[in-house]
C-alpha cells in the first residue's frame, strides 16, 4: 500500500503512524515522551494510543515503568506489540552465516548460525540462510503471515537498485548474483540487503554503544575492514552505496595487492588475516584471531605490536573520515574489536593526531557493545525501519476489523 493513499490519508491515521514509527524505530516510550517527540498534544497521544491499544497493536510493556514520572504514578512504558509481527535478519559473513527472528519489540526469539565459505558459493549460502530461516520460524512457531520482512546483511559494495552486491571484484562469488531477488524467491517475504558495517552501526547505534549519537560511525576490523555512517538514526549509504569503504582507502601505495585489484588498501594490512600473516610467520605456526588476541591480552610483544599497528593505521583513516563527517561519536567493532584498549589506545591516539582538533573536540572512540552479532541486530533492525508499509496496512487493517 502506497503511503497517503485510501484510509491512511487522513490526519488521524497519519498521526497513528507517527506514534506507531516511533515505537518501531525506538523500541518503547512513555505517553508524555510520545507527546514530547512527535509534536502532538498529550490529549491526542492518549487517544491514539488507547486507539493502538483496542486493535492489538501497541500494549503496555508489563511491569517497565519510565522514570521522571508523577511520585506515586509511574508512566507506563509502551511499546508495539510483539506478536503484531516478527522480522527476519541473515548476516552474510565472508565464513559464517547468522541468522534470526526477532519480534516487532526487538526481542530476538531464536537464533542460529552455521560455519560455511559464504565468499565463494553465493547460491549454497543462500540455500543454506533460508533453510535455516525455515527450522527457526518452526521453533519459536511463527507464520509466513507474520514475517515483516527479511534484512540481509552483506560484506560489501551495495547496489542498491539491483539489491544486491556491486559486480566488482570484492566478493566474485556473488558479482551477478541477484542477491535480494534470489533469497525473496526462497523466503517468500520481503528482503531489504544492506552493507554488512552499515547495518552493525544501524545496531550499534539502536542498541549498543551509539545510543546517544545523533552523528556516528562505526568501525569494523575484522577478515574485512569498513565502516557505517549513521545520520539521525539512518544509515548514510552515498550515491552509489559505497559511503564507508573505508577498507579500500590506500595506505600504502607499494604495499600488498588487494583483492579489489588495488595495492596496500587499509585492509591489505590491518584486516585480521593479514595480522594472523604476520604473527604467524614469526611464530612458525597459524593462530586464531581468538588466540592472537588471548596471546595479546597475557602479554605476547608480538600479538601486542601487530594489533597495535593495525589500530594506528586504522587510526590515520578514520581521523580523515572524522575531517570529512565529522561524528561526534566512532564506535569500533569487528573481531579486533574485542582486544579492546590494545586496539583502541594506538588508534585513539592516531585519531587525535591527525584529525583536525576542531572536528576531534568532544569526539568519543568507544568499543562496540554488540560483538559480532553486530551486523545480525543490525539487519533485524533494518526491517522494523524499512517496513512503514507492512506496518500501515496492520494499522489500516485494524480500522477495518
Ligand atoms: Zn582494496
Amino acid at each position: 500500500m502506497a503511503p497517503g493513499s485510501g484510509s491512511l490519508s487522513s490526519l488521524r491515521e497519519l498521526n497513528r503512524l507517527r506514534i506507531v514509527d516511533f515505537l518501531r524505530i525506538n523500541g518503547t516510550a512513555s505517553r508524555a515522551e510520545l507527546a514530547r517527540r512527535t509534536g502532538l498534544a498529550r490529549s491526542t497521544v492518549s487517544t491514539l494510543v488507547s486507539d493502538l491499544q483496542r486493535r492489538g497493536i501497541v500494549v503496555e510493556q508489563p511491569g517497565q515503568f519510565a522514570g521522571g514520572g508523577q511520585p506515586g504514578r509511574p508512566a507506563a512504558l509502551l511499546q508495539l506489540d510483539p506478536s503484531a509481527g516478527a522480522a527476519i535478519g541473515i548476516d552474510f559473513d565472508h565464513d559464517r552465516l547468522r541468522v534470526a527472528v526477532s519480534d516487532l519489540s526487538r526481542i530476538v526469539l531464536a537464533e542460529a548460525s552455521a560455519r560455511y565459505d559464504v565468499d565463494h558459493d553465493a547460491f549454497g549460502a543462500l540455500d543454506l540462510a533460508a533453510d535455516l530461516v525455515e527450522q527457526l520460524l518452526d521453533e519459536v512457531d511463527i507464520g509466513r503471515d507474520r514475517v515483516l520482512g527479511t534484512g540481509m546483511a552483506l560484506a560489501g559494495p551495495i547496489d542498491q537498485e539491483r539489491a544486491a552486491l556491486h559486480n566488482s571484484t570484492v566478493l566474485p562469488g556473488w558479482a551477478d548474483v541477484d542477491a535480494g531477488a534470489e533469497l525473496e524467491q526462497r523466503l517468500g517475504t520481503t528482503v531489504y540487503v544492506d552493507n554488512d558495517a552499515n547495518l552493525g552501526a544501524l545496531a550499534e547505534v539502536t542498541l549498543g554503544a551509539g545510543r546517544r549519537a545523533r552523528f556516528a560511525a562505526y568501525v569494523q576490523v575484522g577478515s574485512g575492514v569498513g565502516a557505517g555512517i549513521v545520520v539521525d538514526g539512518s544509515p548514510y549509504r552515498g550515491a552509489r552505496g559505497t559511503a564507508g569503504e573505508i577498507g579500500h582507502v590506500v595506505v600504502d601505495p607499494q604495499g600488498p595487492l588487494c583483492r579489489c585489484g588495488n595495492r596496500g588498501c587499509l585492509e591489505t594490512v590491518a584486516s585480521t588475516g593479514a595480522l594472523l600473516a604476520l604473527v604467524s610467520a614469526s611464530r612458525g605456526h597459524e593462530l586464531t584471531v581468538q588466540e592472537m588476541i588471548a596471546e595479546a591480552l597475557a602479554g605476547d610483544a608480538g600479538c601486542r605490536r601487530a594489533i597495535a599497528d593495525a589500530g594506528r593505521v586504522v587510526g590515520g583513516v578514520v581521523a580523515g573520515l572524522v575531517n570529512l563527517f565529522s561524528p561526534e561519536m566512532v564506535v569500533i567493532g569487528g573481531d579486533l574489536g574485542e582486544a579492546g584498549e590494545l586496539l583502541l589506545e594506538p588508534l585513539r591516539e592516531a585519531v587525535m593526531r591527525d584529525a583536525l582538533s576542531e572536528a576531534a573536540a568532544g569526539l568519543e572512540i568507544v568499543a562496540g557493545e554488540l560483538g559480532e552479532r553486530a551486523n545480525l541486530l543490525g539487519a533485524l533492525a533494518l526491517v522494523l525501519m524499512q517496513s512503514e508499509h507492512e506496518v500501515a496496512a496492520r494499522v489500516a487493517g485494524g480500522a477495518a476489523a
